[in-house]
């Protein structure tokens, strides 16, 4: 049975003609697994797009698309039935999808429909020395990093949190097949699309170049304005680790780490954050992460490159007072 399944497909996912960040983070690591099984790396695009080839600058080698209009994620039914033939046809080992609002919707069913499982929200992926996909994850609440293989049914599917895997840099000289597919749809007409209502996000934390973090450190909502300021004066953005988005202190946008937003900035600011294995996986991205904890024990200093030991109500408030006064003193160079 397993040798009739050969590489890793990509489900593309596809948002008004234009191709969603995921899709290249996919492909990256779609190609870093392909490198070690050396078959072939796909990408389903079901839809339409404006440059089917898009995908083969990330790493693919063949893109299979079925170009489509009516066909959308709003009409579940349909759409996993294409992916469905799609996967039948080509029979790839493994099929990843984005764990975004779009792959919760589309990739149960389509694993259902294949009669096979799924791990959804992995943090990493690998290959034993079997050609197995390993499949890893938090479980138990964090307390383990589970490993989970699919050893007797293909396809192998899995499902990954956008902002955590690396996408390949784009480049035009990537050979590959766009390969055009039609399938043949039955449209049940079961859901009708009335209105389209675009959700404007407070913060844009997967964008951030700089990001200050608040955690329970924090004693109480008005508090925050210390990260906010320290945020302000840096030209970043104010992130906040779970617990104060479960207590109503600042919306859902606002949280970095598995469950909220994976986040890449070139300076990650945790303040007042233990360092939890839910945070810190959203936090695998940045470049450079700097803690401030009073705790010296703090797993936060693990992840970090710089720590300060410290009472976040005794240094942030001075360091704010620092930059400050350095802002002014700039401005008043520039404007004598
Ligand atoms: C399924 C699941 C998904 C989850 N997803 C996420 C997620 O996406 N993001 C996330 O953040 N969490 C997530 N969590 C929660 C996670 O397990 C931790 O509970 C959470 O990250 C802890 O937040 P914290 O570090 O702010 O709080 P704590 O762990 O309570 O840490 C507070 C820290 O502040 C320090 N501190 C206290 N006072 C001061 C002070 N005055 N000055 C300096 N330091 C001080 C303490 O030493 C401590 O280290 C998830 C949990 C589960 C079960």
């Amino acid at each position: 049975m397993r040798s009739k399944w050969f590489g890793v497909a990509v489900v593309a996912e596809v948002r008004e003609g234009k191709f969603h960040r995921s899709t290249w983070e996919l492909l990256g690591k779609a190609y870093e697994l392909n490198s070690k099984l050396g078959e072939c790396v796909y990408c389903f695009v079901v839809g339409k797009v404006s440059d089917p080839k898009e995908p083969i600058y990330y790493g693919a080698n063949k893109v299979v698309y079925v170009e489509d209009p009516e066909l959308s994620p709003m009409r579940p039914r349909e759409y996993v039935e294409v992916l469905k033939e799609l996967v039948l046809k080509y029979r790839p080992s493994i099929v990843l999808g984005p764990a975004t609002l779009y792959g919760r919707h589309i990739m149960p069913r389509l694993a259902a429909k294949l009669r096979t499982g799924i791990t959804a929200d992995c943090t990493d992926l690998d290959i034993d020395e079997e050609g197995n996909l390993v499949q890893i994850r938090p479980a138990s609440t964090g307390l383990v990093m589970a490993k989970i293989v699919t050893p007797k049914h293909r396809p192998q599917m899995a499902t990954v949190r956008p902002g955590i895997m690396k996408p390949l840099p784009r480049d035009e000289s990537r050979g590959g097949e766009v390969i055009r597919e039609e399938v043949k749809v039955r449209y049940y007409g079961d859901v009708e699309v009335i209105e389209k209502v675009r959700y404007e996000t407070k913060v844009s934390l997967a964008e951030a170049d700089i990001i200050v973090s608040a955690g329970r450190g924090f004693r109480k909502p008005e508090d925050l304005w210390m990260a906010k300021k320290l945020a302000e004066l840096l030209g970043g953005v104010m992130g906040v680790s779970r617990p104060l988005v479960d207590a109503g202190w600042v919306s859902r946008d606002y949280q970095v780490g598995f469950s909220g937003t994976a986040v890449s900035p070139r300076l990650y600011i945790a303040i007042g954050i233990s360092g939890s294995v839910q945070h810190v996986t959203g936090i695998r991205g940045a470049k450079t992460v700097i803690a401030v904890n009073k705790d010296p024990n703090a797993p936060i200093f693990n992840v970090a490159q710089y720590g300060f030991v410290a009472d976040l109500y005794d240094l942030i408030p001075k360091v704010i007072d620092i930059l400050s006064k350095l802002r002014r003193t700039k401005a008043a160079h520039q404007n004598p």
